[in-house]
């Protein structure tokens, strides 16, 4: 039997995505269709102290807030797509001799070994070719993505889902997941040409770099036509911000995050911010310019890191131009960010609109809520792509 009849007649369940990020559990769920249609939307407050370095340390207070939040807003839903915190998962491009893939089953954990800065007895690997075999020489070499994460930190969530009354089908990472849900940006116009599961990031072979930047990691990749170049952690993300705020106004950690989104910028305050943010005279201590004195040094830092993702990209890869920036997660909503990047980079920059990848129903959801949370949602709208897909 063919392989689409197969799936015609035991079509794959449809499941939702759910990040549990240290700052906000996101849960979208979408109708399956091409494209897809947005059907929830649901942010909540992570639970204080129920997560450390991005892993769930109290599973069944997550789990409850999960499941209350699904109830309250008539979510059903078995099957869910997560991820792993990009703290603990790694994934890297590789080349290897050309093999049968039974062999590279084998021999994979010896290739992934040499990269992985776990031991290879704690890991899950998986990985997947990026060139048609049949196009290399037999005595040549492949190019193949592997992810890995520790069975652990995958364990942790597959226990919170299930707490939850989920089953969980796939744990993505997420630089893959950022990358699905903002193929209506990368594409543009081009998006209806492709299949959303499948096909090409970018266009023309346009290089294309992406920051996923949430509470407390962040990403960076890199990606041209089909094939993602680079993608890695980077140190430094949102509450670094909110904590640099804390120290310097001896403040308590949501104190700090209020004067942040209110009165943060990553550019020197103009004049008329000055004036809008410093309506408030009680707060006179927290102006504009003196709250970007403070963030500054988090900024030149983010740019570093950038800067030396870029580096170690063109030292193993030879020279990129990038054509495209684009930022995602709570963190690119930090006003001017896109802008202050931009100009040391000298790249245009703008912030991602993942919600083009899919289809909105505008009389049954606040348009203005969906594009003020537009950047924190990235991630869980790619999980939530993956579940909706008909591929794997
Ligand atoms: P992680 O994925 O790292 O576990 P998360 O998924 O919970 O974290 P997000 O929901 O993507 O993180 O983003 C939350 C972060 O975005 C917080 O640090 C928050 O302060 C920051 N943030 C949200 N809105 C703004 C804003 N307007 N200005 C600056 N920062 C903001
Ligand atoms: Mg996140």
């Amino acid at each position: 039997m063919s392989k689409a009849l197969q799936r015609l007649l035991s079509p794959k369940p449809t499941a939702i995505g759910v990040e549990i990020g240290s700052s906000a559990i996101k849960i979208v769920a979408l109708k399956p269709g091409s494209p897809p249609q947005l059907t929830h939307a649901i942010s909540i407050p992570t639970p204080i102290g129920s997560m450390r370095e991005g892993l769930v340390v109290e599973p069944q207070t997550v789990a409850t807030e999960i499941r209350n939040a699904m109830t309250k807003h008539g979510l059903n839903a078995r099957f869910a797509v997560s991820t792993v915190p990009n703290q603990s998962a790694v994934t890297r491009n590789i080349m290897v001799p050309k093999m049968a893939r039974k062999e590279l089953d084998e021999a994979i954990r010896w290739e992934a070994e040499k990269y992985i800065p776990y031991p290879i007895d704690e890991v899950t690997v998986d990985y997947d070719l990026l060139d048609d075999p049949d196009s290399i020489a037999e005595d040549g070499q492949m190019e193949i993505v592997v992810a890995a994460a520790p069975t652990e930190a995958i364990a942790r969530q597959v226990e919170v889902l299930r707490l939850a009354g989920l089953e969980p089908t796939v744990i993505d990472l997420k630089p893959f997941a950022t990358l699905r849900a903002l193929r209506g940006n990368l594409l543009g116009t081009h998006l209806s040409r492709t299949t959303m599961s499948g096909g090409a990031y970018t266009e023309n072979g346009e290089v294309a770099l992406v920051m996923e930047i949430g509470a407390s990691s962040s990403i960076i990749a890199l990606v041209r036509g089909e094939r993602v170049l680079m993608a890695r952690n980077i140190a430094i993300a949102a509450d670094d911000f909110t904590m640099a705020l804390q120290k310097a106004f001896d403040l308590d950690f949501t104190a700090a995050e209020d004067i942040k989104i209110g009165y943060a910028t990553a550019t020197t305050p103009t004049e008329d911010e000055e004036d809008l943010l410093n309506f408030d005279l009680s707060r006179e201590q927290y102006s504009p310019a003196r709250v970007f004195e403070v963030i500054r040094p988090v900024l030149g830092d983010l740019i570093t890191e950038i800067r030396r993702s870029l580096e170690y990209y063109r030292v193993q890869a030879g020279d990129v131009v990038v054509d495209r920036t684009y930022l995602a997660g709570g963190g690119a909503k930090l006003r001017g960010l896109a802008a202050a990047i931009g100009d040391a980079l000298g790249f245009r920059v703008e912030v991602a609109s993942p919600w083009l990848s899919v289809t909105v129903d505008e009389s049954r959801f606040d348009t203005g809520y969906l594009q003020s949370t537009a950047a924190e949602f990235t991630v869980p709208l790619g999980l939530a792509l993956r579940g909706v897909s008909s591929l794997d």
